[in-house]
Order: C-alpha cells, then sequence, then structure tokens
C-alpha cells in the first residue's frame, strides 16, 4: 500500500510535506479527531485529502463555499482522483448519478455543503460505509468565530451516526475561544489540536504613512506598472473609493474592476470569475471581496486605507502567494483613516473593544521594529529575529537623540493652545506663511520656524513617533487636534530624553528583493507555457490554476524538463497529469529553447510541409501531436521570416481592422489579452495572434 509520502509525489508531484501536514495526516489514519488551525495557503487540503486516498470508504468534505466546490474537485481530478461534489446548484439528473457513484463505492472524496449534507443524509448518506468526514471551514459551526453558519450545528447528527470514524475540523481561524468552541459544537472526541505557524514568509509587508493622495496614486501606479503580469488586489474603505480607484487604474492602461456589496450578485460573480481566470490584472474592492476566493497567484495587495483589526487585515494580506512564491503587501494609511475607523464604532455596545482592535492595528503600522513580529505576536506566536522581509528589517531604522525635536513639537502644542492638528504643527514649526496660520496670528508665537530644518515629511515622521510613544495625544473627537499628555509634560518640563527613529527621505515603495528577481517576467517560455495552459484550462472549464499553478510554471520555466522523468520531478506535476499532457508540455519547451535554434527551425519548416500540402491547422495539429496554438505559432513565425503563408484565410480584414483599432486604443500592446477582453471575447486568441503578425509587418 501507499504510505503519505508516496502519494504526496505520485498524486502531487510534491516532494515533502508542508509543516503539521504529515502529523495531521498520521493522526487521522491512526482514527482519531483532530482539529487543525493553518493560515490561509497552509496547504489544509491535502491533510484531509491524503488520508481519504489510504482509507478505502468515502470520505465527506464538509465545506460552505459553494462556489469553490467544482474547482476543487477539478483539481483533485486533474490529479487523477475521482471526487465529486454535492450542491443545491445541481439538477436532480447529475446528482442521482453522483449518489449511485457513492453507493457503488466509485468515489473517494465527495464534497458536499452543510445546508444540503442534512437532507442527503437523511434520504441516503446514513446508510453508506464512511471512513472519514472533514469539515473545513470549520470557524462557521461557533457563534464566536466571524461566520456563523448555523447550517453547521446540525453537524452533530453527522458525528452521531458515524461515532466511530475520524473527523477532521480545519480552518485558519486564529482567535483562541473560537478554537475552541469548534470541538465542542461538533462533538469532537479527545481531538488533538495542530496549531501551525501563522508566518507566511513569502509575503513581504510595508507600510506607507500620511501619503498625500496624489503622490499616493503615483506610487501605487508605478508599482502595478511595474508588474504588468502580476494580479493584485487594492483595498479600499468605502465603496466609492474602489470606483475611483478602478477608473483611475483603468485610464492608465490597467485593465482593473472595482467590487463591492452594493453591486448585484451576477456582476459580482463575474468579477470573481473574471479575477480567478486571470482576466482582470487588478480588483479594486471593500473587504466583501476574497471569503472563498482560492486564486493561488495573487501577487500583491495593497490597502488604501487603515483596516479596523489585524485579524482582518492578516486575512486580506493572507489572499497574496498562496502559491508560496514570493508576494508583496503594502499599506497605506493616514490619520482621517484612524478618525473615520473610531467614528464607525462609536455607537457600537463594543465600543471599548473596537477601538482597541484599531488602536492596535495603529501600533503596528507605526512600527519601528520588525512588523512580521508584531503580527505573529498578535497572534501568541513570539520570535525575537528579525524577518528580513519587512520594511522595517529592510531598512532599519537609525535612531538619534530627539529630545529637542520633540520639546519643539510639543511646546508648539502648548503655544497654540492645543488648538492644533498635525499638519497646522508642521507648518508652525517650518516658519511656513499660509493661510490660516496667519490668520490666526501662530506666526507670532515663539515656536514659529524652529523646526524649519527638517522638511514636512520628516516632521510627520517624527510625529507618528511621539504619539507612539505616548507624549502626545490625538483628540479623535476634536478635529484630530494634538494635546500633550502628562508623560508629554516630562518630557518638556523635565527634560526626559527621548529617542527617535531617524528620518530617511524614501523615493519608493521598498518591496521585498526577492519578489522582483522571482516573479515570472514575460519571457517567450514562461509565455508560452501560460498560453498552453489557458488551452488546456478552457477546454477543462476550470481556472488555469488547477492545469498547474505559477509555482509549478516557474519551475518548468527554469528546469526546462527533456523527457517524463524531468517532468515528474517538477513541483506540482503528479503521474496523472504527466501522463495527460506531459509529451505535448515537453516538446513545447523544448521547441521554445533559444538554444536549440535549429530544431525550432526544423520544427516549423515541418509545419510548413503539411501546410504546403494543403493540410488545415487542426490537421497539422493533429499530424504533429501539437496544440493548434503551437502550429499557429509556426506559421505566424513563418510568415514573419518571409514564407509564403496566406494568414488572411484565418482572420477576415474586417477582424484584422477592428484589432488594429482596439490595438491603438491600448496604447499598442502587442499583448493577446487586454486585445481579447476588450472585444469582449468576441474574438478568439488564435485570431487575435495572427492578426498581430499581421499588423507587425505593415507597421
Ligand atoms: P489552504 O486550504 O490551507 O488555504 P491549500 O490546501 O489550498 O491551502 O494549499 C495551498 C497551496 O499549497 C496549493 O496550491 C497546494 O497545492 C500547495 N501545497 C499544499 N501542500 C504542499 C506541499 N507539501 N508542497 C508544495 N505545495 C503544497
Ligand atoms: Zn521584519
Amino acid at each position: 500500500m501507499r504510505g503519505p509520502n508516496e502519494i504526496l509525489k505520485e498524486v502531487y508531484g510534491y516532494d515533502s510535506f508542508r509543516p503539521m501536514q504529515a502529523e495531521v495526516i498520521e493522526h487521522a489514519i491512526s482514527g482519531q479527531d483532530s482539529v487543525v488551525i493553518m493560515p490561509t495557503g497552509g496547504g489544509k487540503s491535502v491533510c484531509f485529502q491524503i488520508p481519504a486516498l489510504i482509507f478505502d470508504k468515502l470520505t465527506l468534505v464538509i465545506s460552505p463555499l459553494i462556489s469553490l466546490m467544482r474547482d476543487q474537485v477539478e483539481a483533485l481530478k486533474s490529479n487523477g482522483i475521482n471526487a465529486a461534489y454535492f450542491n443545491s446548484t445541481q439538477s436532480d439528473y447529475e446528482k442521482r448519478i453522483i449518489i449511485e457513484d457513492c453507493i457503488k463505492g466509485k468515489i473517494k472524496l465527495l464534497y458536499i455543503a452543510p445546508e444540503t449534507l442534512i437532507h442527503a443524509f437523511n434520504a441516503w448518506l446514513k446508510d453508506l460505509p464512511i471512513s472519514m468526514v472533514a469539515i473545513d471551514e470549520a470557524h462557521c459551526v461557533s457563534m464566536w468565530g466571524h461566520d456563523f453558519r448555523p447550517e453547521y450545528a446540525q453537524l452533530q447528527a453527522i458525528r452521531k451516526r458515524f461515532s466511530n470514524v475520524p473527523f477532521m475540523a480545519l480552518t485558519a481561524t486564529a482567535d483562541k475561544v473560537t478554537r475552541e468552541d469548534i470541538s465542542k459544537q461538533l462533538g469532537l472526541n479527545q481531538p488533538q489540536l495542530f496549531l501551525s505557524s501563522f508566518n507566511r514568509k513569502n509575503l513581504s509587508l510595508a507600510v506607507r504613512a500620511q501619503i498625500p493622495k496624489k503622490q499616493k496614486e503615483k506610487e501605487i501606479l508605478t508599482f502595478i506598472l511595474n508588474r504588468p503580469d502580476d494580479c493584485g488586489i487594492i483595498y479600499c474603505l468605502s465603496r466609492k473609493e474602489t470606483e475611483s480607484w478602478s477608473a483611475l487604474l483603468n485610464s492608465n492602461g490597467i485593465n482593473a474592476r472595482h467590487y463591492h456589496a452594493g453591486m448585484d450578485t451576477a456582476s459580482r460573480e463575474a468579477i470573481q470569475d473574471g479575477f480567478i481566470n486571470d482576466n482582470f490584472q487588478v480588483i479594486c474592492a471593500t473587504i466583501a471581496f476574497g471569503m472563498g476566493i482560492d486564486k493561488p497567484n495573487v501577487r500583491w495587495i495593497i490597502h488604501n486605507n487603515l483596516p479596523k483589526n489585524i485579524e482582518g487585515y492578516y486575512q486580506e494580506i493572507g489572499r497574496a502567494g498562496r502559491d508560496g512564491l514570493p508576494s508583496d503587501t503594502i499599506l497605506y494609511y493616514n490619520y482621517r483613516d484612524v478618525k473615520m475607523l473610531n467614528d464607525f464604532v462609536d455607537d457600537s455596545d463594543f465600543k471599548e473593544t473596537y477601538h482597541e482592535k484599531i488602536r492596535r492595528m495603529l501600533n503596528y503600522a507605526e512600527a519601528t521594529s520588525c512588523r512580521r513580529n508584531i503580527l505573529l505576536s498578535y497572534f501568541g506566536e513570539y520570535r525575537e529575529e528579525p524577518c528580513e522581509n519587512c520594511d522595517i528589517c529592510n531598512n532599519p531604522p537609525a535612531f538619534i537623540d530627539g529630545t529637542t525635536i520633540c520639546q519643539m513639537a510639543l511646546s508648539g502644542i502648548i503655544r497654540t493652545k492645543e488648538q492644533v492638528g498635525a499638519n497646522l504643527l508642521i507648518n508652525i514649526l517650518r516658519g511656513a506663511q499660509t493661510m490660516d496660520l496667519m490668520d490666526k496670528g501662530y506666526h507670532r508665537i515663539k515656536t514659529y520656524g524652529v523646526g524649519k530644518q527638517y522638511s514636512f515629511r520628516a516632521w510627520q515622521h517624527f510625529i507618528n513617533q511621539i504619539i507612539n510613544l505616548g507624549y502626545i495625544e490625538i483628540a479623535y473627537t476634536d478635529h484630530l487636534k494634538l494635546k500633550v499628555t502628562e508623560a508629554g509634560k516630562a518630557v518638556l518640563f523635565n527634560s526626559k530624553n527621548v529617542e527617535l527613529s531617524d528620518y530617511i527621505e524614501k523615493k519608493e515603495i521598498k518591496t521585498s528583493k526577492k519578489s522582483q528577481n522571482k516573479t515570472i517576467k514575460a519571457s517567450g517560455l514562461s509565455q508560452k507555457i501560460k498560453e498552453f495552459r489557458l488551452e488546456l484550462a478552457k477546454t477543462n472549464r476550470v481556472p488555469a490554476y488547477v492545469i498547474f499553478n505559477d509555482a509549478t510554471l516557474q519551475e518548468l520555466v527554469s528546469h526546462q524538463p527533456k523527457n517524463k522523468e524531468e517532468l515528474l520531478a517538477i513541483q506540482g506535476m503528479g503521474k496523472v497529469k504527466v501522463e495527460r499532457f506531459g509529451n505535448e508540455l515537453i516538446k513545447l519547451i523544448q521547441a521554445a529553447k533559444p538554444s536549440s535554434n535549429s530544431t525550432k527551425k526544423h520544427t516549423t519548416l515541418i509545419t510548413l510541409e503539411l501546410y504546403e500540402k494543403g493540410l488545415s491547422i487542426e490537421a497539422i495539429a493533429e499530424e504533429r501531436g501539437f496544440s493548434t496554438t503551437t502550429i499557429v505559432g509556426h506559421l505566424c513565425k513563418l510568415y514573419e521570416d518571409n514564407y509564403p503563408i496566406n494568414l488572411n484565410q484565418f482572420v477576415t480584414e474586417y477582424e484584422v481592422n477592428t484589432i488594429k483599432q482596439i490595438r491603438k486604443k491600448l496604447k499598442n500592446t502587442n499583448q493577446l489579452k487586454p486585445i481579447f477582453e476588450a472585444l469582449n471575447g468576441s474574438i478568439d486568441y488564435q485570431k487575435i495572434g495572427i492578426a498581430l503578425t499581421i499588423l507587425s509587418k505593415y507597421q
């Protein structure tokens, strides 16, 4: 019998387990219950899928995320595993087939939503032999969790019926109350708790404080334009902002959409699908976006405002880099965000708690030591060594004696009778001649102009810290005016020493060096493999990542496997995938190798021979065992090399003209995708590719 390690390699194509996976699997195989807490992207699925493959009967997987079920099941099938899902979106006929397959023992894993489960259980499931029950998103069973679903409460009945089979509850929710409640609510039998680290090393962390709007827009645009192949999410506090960001990005040639809860269901679903299928590069969304999105190649997350708590923030940035590749996260915030958040919660019964959560969030944003350690300590994991992948670790602050700086600020506040906010105070300290300042006569006070030597941004940086140190507080309820605290008075009057981190002018956003080097550049080969993947995905009606994810893509590009053995050594290439499309993939990779120019020429010439015999694209593809995309590629290449290829027989003049117009609007892009989308899919990729080749010749 195959053990977990062999299954991991053969079925999934992975060499080693991630932390905690092997232990969880062993525990389930031994027939015991468990509660598994792993961060998003930690690899929970493998934990119940491998035991399911080892057991001989059916494993039930309970999940509330109906929209994800099909993709999850397709991903299993693509690895050769007999899986099915059962939910309210299916026809009676489809359901009957699944029931029969389950009864015949043909299915290893059955994904089912809790609301469907109870009915199915009474009707036919209760008499079936079951090996294991996995409950995904298990926090939904607890009233303490952030997403309580009443149907989960009925799972107790399932437990009673299958009292002797192992149950596995899985969630990414970290908080302790929920964790403990899960086992109680599900009636688990002395479950073992597997709590994996919440450290997501591949996510870089950066914060940008108090950046003026225009500059922020410029920074974010530059950031995205520098990563044309990377998709990401901008989280905004308000619906209006999601719309204005999306408009701004689109007007700069970036394919973006907005998403918020005020939109109708159909539009929201269309946008989710489009994002999952890589049709849009950027989603500008409120936090309503993300639940139930399993896209593994989200390369960056930007927060346009301060989130209201660390839990939410961590979940949101956790949506980046599920495939384990380096990904960037940047948080922008200013004091207005803080005021707005505080105003939101002011009427709540839990006001104190919410204010405290906002305060913790702000502390994170204003940190002067490793940000990751601050996040992890919030979740109860304590670490001291610097992470080397946050803006603070990459750019450690130098500390200076800030006593005088601090005294200048405090004295400015006192002399203006605590009636000014941070910006006005800075203008006073820098001796600016603004109207409001002169009107109020602040140019006559003693501290006017004493801090000229520091720039406006430098002062912002210092004042942030002074607030953090507790010498100044912000009156959130009184127009964000600054007040001197008791501790502040000690600095001002007793000359208590203050250390501040120095201000270093940052020209651009620093993100992880790793990600800049490692993200897939649009090299010819990766583009070809991507197109191959997209074609397979379309044929099978699944998102591209189900065929293989970007981590696998990257290995394919860097290792360029020459045969099936080498292909099997690539992470994420299991046996079934290699059997299904390995040969074609190897041919494609070998043909695209720059070093093998001669074979490339050779291969296009073979295509030419067949073309000259009058074979259609399809027939040539069939004959040569290549995809039609590859053959079209050959013909275009031959055309460019001035061979007598009549590309016009594959596209109409009207289509070429349409593409020409659209391309002009898209700044003469040579990328297929933006054109395809601008045409709303009315002309297929193949034709667009051909049209571009024709156009490029007559440019
Ligand atoms: P979660 O459900 O915890 O968010 P998933 O189960 O979806 O995470 O796994 C996240 C990604 O990690 C998937 O693309 C999965 O294929 C990959 N993965 C899981 N286990 C391993 C492993 N041992 N080695 C490499 N990749 C893995
Ligand atoms: Zn760090």
